[in-house]
């Protein structure tokens, strides 16, 4: 174990959008590569927005992806609680401290003053700032003050000067303490502000790296400031790119899915929006695009994490959710499409599920297309179509149905494996051949008569998990269908 300690903080006032999955991923990355620890912690000091369920449903989400830390509040630690809204304590004592050494002091400014100051300051073309108006109190006066029970808030007394450090993405940037009035750390009504409370917690929890995104950067002066008036080491941090859609504006719901349950309930595969996650800000520089978990642990680099924004492809996520769907076994993938199957209301037979699965594999994009393409096996052949009148009609198309059927009444069971099949189709295809009938002449008709598509699974799939009976019906059908018909559709 190496001293590297990072941490995931996200705030459970709605579900994990990719954006801070994103986030999750470049810290769990950063942190195994270095043989560190990844820190959950629940920023929950929103209580009005945070509820239990978002907590609970970030750390579902979390744990699907893979990228479960190794402190946390569901598995503890020794640097605990997890949960910023059980840490009030520490934040508490983190005030008094800086209060006790001067840099931090009661404002009993009300609201309506301070609105009307920013104001006046906006009206002058000034950056809005707190004007100090509580710090030239005498400590006399405040001590009357908090006695007379009035309410105060507590300001952190910004030092003068420039605040610099060296992003691990951006490299150096320097803020001046000039733009940086002195700010709320704990609220009138007892609560603690963000900057501050990360910065207790960032503390307290020995955090060596923080990475987030770049949303945050201007919080960084603040929490340094805040990290040298306590006397705590300062982390380094890590500023990522944020991620935006194709036209450039910020990913939202109207591009459609952005939450990471949005992305599972369509049907694709942790793995699959991992891999496409860490590369929209990273890539090793040579020319692969799949990458597993455990290779961008070993591989992930921070010096390669570059700073332009990243773009959200969803053609790329859907190319690499194929790849990894075409990677599943057969038992693996029904399994997977199940759910999608039986939301369709479609059930298959134990023995005929395998087949459906490969058959249906090579189409799938997501898991969720799996009744789309899996119908072929339930769904009625509709003689009425056209394509059935015009390829069926073709000449020579009797004959083949015919040696079809007693080719396919041959089969050994009402389901047969993919190498039956082909067995099977082999024969019918040599008789086939015998009768003068050739390629697209054979199987053409044969798929329709099966289907009623003209597309769709190899046809050895078909007869595999078509099962026999309604194999010979539809064969039956067809065959009836040829000799009531004077035409095709076109004649
Ligand atoms: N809770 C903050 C957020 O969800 C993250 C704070 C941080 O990483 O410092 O944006």
């Amino acid at each position: 174990m190496s001293d590297v300690r990072v941490r995931f903080a996200p705030s459970p006032t709605g579900s994990l959008h990719v954006g801070s999955a994103r986030t999750a991923l470049y810290n769990f990355l950063f942190a195994r590569h270095q043989g560190g620890t990844m820190v959950l912690r629940i920023e929950d000091t929103d209580l009005k927005r945070s509820t239990g369920e978002h907590d609970a449903s970030i750390m579902r989400d979390l744990e699907w992806l893979g990228l479960q830390a190794d402190e946390g509040p569901d598995v503890g630690g020794a640097f605990g609680p997890y949960r910023q809204s059980e840490r009030a304590g520490l934040y508490e004592s983190g005030v008094q401290q800086l209060v006790a050494g001067g840099w931090a002091y009661p404002c009993f400014c009300p609201q309506e003053k301070l609105d009307e100051l920013k104001a006046i300051q906006l009206a002058r073309g000034d950056m809005p700032k707190y004007d100090g108006c509580c710090l030239r109190m005498s400590a006399d006066q405040v001590q009357a003050r908090l006695a007379a029970g009035e309410e105060a808030a507590i300001r952190f007394r910004v030092p003068a000067g420039d605040v610099s450090f060296d992003d691990l993405i951006h490299g150096p940037i320097t803020f001046s303490s000039e733009v940086i009035g002195d700010f709320i750390i704990k609220r009138t009504d007892g609560g603690f502000a963000y900057n501050f409370a990360v910065v207790i917690d960032d503390a307290g929890m020995q955090i060596t790296h923080v990475i987030r995104g770049e949303d945050h950067i201007t919080n960084t002066a603040r929490q340094l400031m805040l990290l040298a008036a306590l006397g705590k080491p300062a982390p380094r941090y890590g500023h990522h790119s944020l991620i935006l859609a194709p036209d450039g504006s910020k990913l939202s719901k109207r591009h459609g899915a952005t939450s990471i349950g949005d992305f599972r309930g369509l049907g694709y595969l942790p793995a699959a929006l991992v891999n496409f996650l860490a590369l929209l800000s990273w890539h090793p520089g040579d020319e692969r695009e799949k990458f597993t978990l455990g290779q961008l642990v070993e591989e992930f680099d921070m010096d390669r994490v570059s700073k332009s924004p990243a773009i959200f492809d969803v053609q790329k996520l859907n190319w690499l959710n194929g790849l990894y769907i075409r990677e599943l076994g057969a038992g693996e993938l029904y399994h997977l499409m199940e759910p999608y199957l039986a939301d369709a209301g479609m059930t298959f037979a134990p023995i005929q599920r395998e087949v459906v699965a490969e058959a249906v594999q090579a189409n799938l994009v997501v898991l969720g297309d799996a009744p789309r393409f899996a119908d072929v096996f339930l769904e009625d052949v509709d003689p009425a179509a056209c394509l059935y009148a015009d390829t069926l009609l073709a000449l020579g198309a009797d004959v083949l149905l015919q040696l079809a059927r007693h080719a396919l009444e041959e089969l050994p069971g009402e389901y047969v494996s993919t190498k039956e099949a082909k067995a099977v189709l082999r024969e019918l295809m040599e008789a086939a051949k015998g009768e003068g009938l050739k390629g697209k002449s054979i199987y053409q008709p044969l798929r329709v008569a099966l289907s009623g598509r003209d597309q769709g699974p190899e046809l050895f799939y078909l007869v595999a998990g078509l099962g026999k009976g309604k194999i010979l019906s539809r064969l039956a059908s067809a065959s009836a269908f040829v000799a009531t018909h004077p035409g095709t559709c076109a004649s």
